[in-house]
């Protein structure tokens, strides 16, 4: 076991309209996706999301996602802008979720391709906002961040699979710590205290101060630092999907590698039994704001009763049993993207360690309060200075040449793990190694016949058979291009797709 396992990012993008605080955000998010879909849709998307298995393919009144015909123009406020709901040929699911476009990525297996299909994800935001502008309209903003500033949040979701056989009560025991911590590298940074941002100051994470419990279904509401949600999208006996909703949508490379890569091996250390000491946190929701509002990271958690920690010292707790867990398995023989994490975790927290300001190259929260003290000290400007809130919010504008982070990166301000080009190809190409090989490639060879799509099926809709055709897919880890690659190229056409799979079934499932 290493860092390696099947995952996926969502991220509910901000969204507003330049000088209207009253556009509905609900039909901006419907018009948002349906522009992506119908314009760049004749070679990106086409099926509509088979979301329940009961779920109908076309809305009764004619709104067909899966022929992706649906004008952004013909939307009201009538219409319901949640049915906007397409697959892309990368994989990944883009719709509307809470009033927000939401961009689902494909499964991957490695910290590397989540960042690398994360970040496609950006660019197709950024191409629905430049679809929307023009001359004569409003047009629409987009934001990769987790809260308005006004008391308003929205998630960046992790997803893990994980062994069923995994006591949830462990998962919850070694997880909550970490979470509690993990902030102190992967939070994103925000201006404002409190979840109306009330009190004036900034803090290491967007989403702490909107955490209420410690275990929970919900996730808009009282949401809990441990999601118990159970759609495992996969062989439910076999498999869990852990849904993580605390995160924060990150825009550095390597603080987002260090998001999925260390969780990823903290479950690994859980399903192993390897998590030997007692890390448990003493009212872990208050301790996760008291580190998220305190930038010095001086702040400590009481840690088992009897010793108290400051945040980096509770990482390098995990780290120091994820050393020796990989030691134990692997001697010196650890995979190239195994090594990177381990070796930028403890990079990273030596920075954080010495002097939080080193890690501005790395770690967001750090980027962001380095920028923001810059422009405190050239103008002068007070924490509660309405100025400081706009630039928190300008830093996670999707455009290239708005986006405040997007322009420091040209400049060449942070550490880039994955290049542009790469990010770019897979806003049209799916991750080769899971199922979303088999879903992003059938929507671009067979965009007729591929009537709708989710996680773990394709529905084809072919002229040889009378009722529509579902390849189930439940093993993420099949219909790679290993498995599939030659049988897709053999075929050429769907319904010669589906006479290959009858005589090989097991290549998919
Ligand atoms: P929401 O929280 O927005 O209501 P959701 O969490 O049910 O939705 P989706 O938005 O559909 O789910 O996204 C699911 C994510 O999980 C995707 O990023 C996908 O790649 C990933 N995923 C799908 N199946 C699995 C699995 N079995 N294990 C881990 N990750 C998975
Ligand atoms: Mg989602
Ligand atoms: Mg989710």
């Amino acid at each position: 076991m290493t860092v390696r396992r099947i995952m996926g990012i969502e991220t509910e993008y901000g969204i507003s309209v330049p000088g209207d605080p009253t556009a509905n955000p609900m039909v901006l998010s419907g018009r948002v996706v349906t522009a992506y879909a119908t314009q760049v849709g004749m070679r990106a998307a086409r099926a509509g999301w088979d979301y329940e298995d009961e779920a109908p393919l076309r809305d009764a009144r004619g709104f067909d996602m899966a022929r992706g015909n649906a004008d952004a123009s013909q939307l009201t406020d009538e219409e319901d802008p949640t049915l906007a709901n397409v697959v892309l040929t990368n994989g990944a699911r883009l719709y509307v979720d809470h009033a927000h476009p939401e961009y689902s990525s494909p499964e991957v297996t490695t910290p590397r391709d989540a960042i690398k299909w994360d970040r496609a994800g950006e660019l197709v935001m950024r191409e629905a906002v430049r679809l929307l502008s023009g001359p004569g309209t409003p047009g629409v903003n987009l934001y990769k961040n987790n809260t308005d500033g006004k008391g308003a949040s929205y998630g960046t979701h992790e997803n893990y699979l994980m062994s069923r056989s995994t006591p949830f009560s462990e998962i919850v025991r070694h997880l909550i710590p970490f979470f509690v911590a993990r902030q102190v590298m992967c939070g994103s940074g925000r201006v404002g205290i409190g979840v109306e941002s009330g009190k004036p100051g900034f803090q290491l994470a967007q989403r702490s101060d909107f955490f209420e419990v410690e275990v929970g279904l919900e996730t808009t509401l009282k949401r809990p630092l441990i999601n118990t949600r159970d759609e495992p999208h996969a062989v439910a006996d076999r498999y869990r999907r852990l849904h993580v909703i605390l995160g924060d949508a990150n825009h550095c490379d390597v603080t987002n590698l260090l998001k999925l890569g260390t969780t990823s091996l903290v479950l690994g250390m859980i399903e192993d039994g390897a998590i030997t000491q007692d890390l448990t946190v003493d009212k872990p929701v208050e301790a996760l704001q008291r580190l998220s509002h305190d930038p010095t990271l001086r702040a400590t958690v009481e840690v088992s009763g009897r010793r108290t920690m400051t945040g980096v010292q509770l990482l390098w707790n995990y780290y120091e049993l994820a050393n020796k867990w990989l030691q134990r398995q692997y001697g010196g023989e650890l995979d190239a993207d195994t090594a990177e994490v381990m070796q930028r975790w403890e990079q990273v927290l030596t920075k954080l360690e010495r002097d939080p300001m080193e890690a501005a190259r790395e770690v967001d929260w750090v980027a962001k309060l380095k920028t923001l003290e810059s422009y405190r000290a050239r103008d002068g400007l007070d924490w509660s200075d309405h100025r400081l809130r706009a630039i928190d919010i300008q830093w996670s504008d999707v455009r290239a040449d708005k986006g405040l982070f997007n322009r420091l990166l040209a400049a060449g301000r942070f550490e880039q793990l994955v290049d542009d080009a790469a990010v770019q190809r897979a806003v049209a190409e799916p991750p080769v190694d899971t199922r979303a090989y088999f879903r992003g490639t059938c929507l671009a060879r067979f965009p007729r016949e591929v009537a709708a799509a989710s996680w773990d099926s394709v529905i084809f809709d072919v002229q040889s058979q009378p009722s529509l055709q579902r390849v189930p897919m439940l093993e993420p880890a099949r219909g790679t291009k290993a498995h599939v690659g030659g049988l897709l190229d053999r075929a050429s056409s769907a319904d010669e797709l589906l006479r290959l799979l009858a005589n090989e079934p097991r290549q998919v499932d």
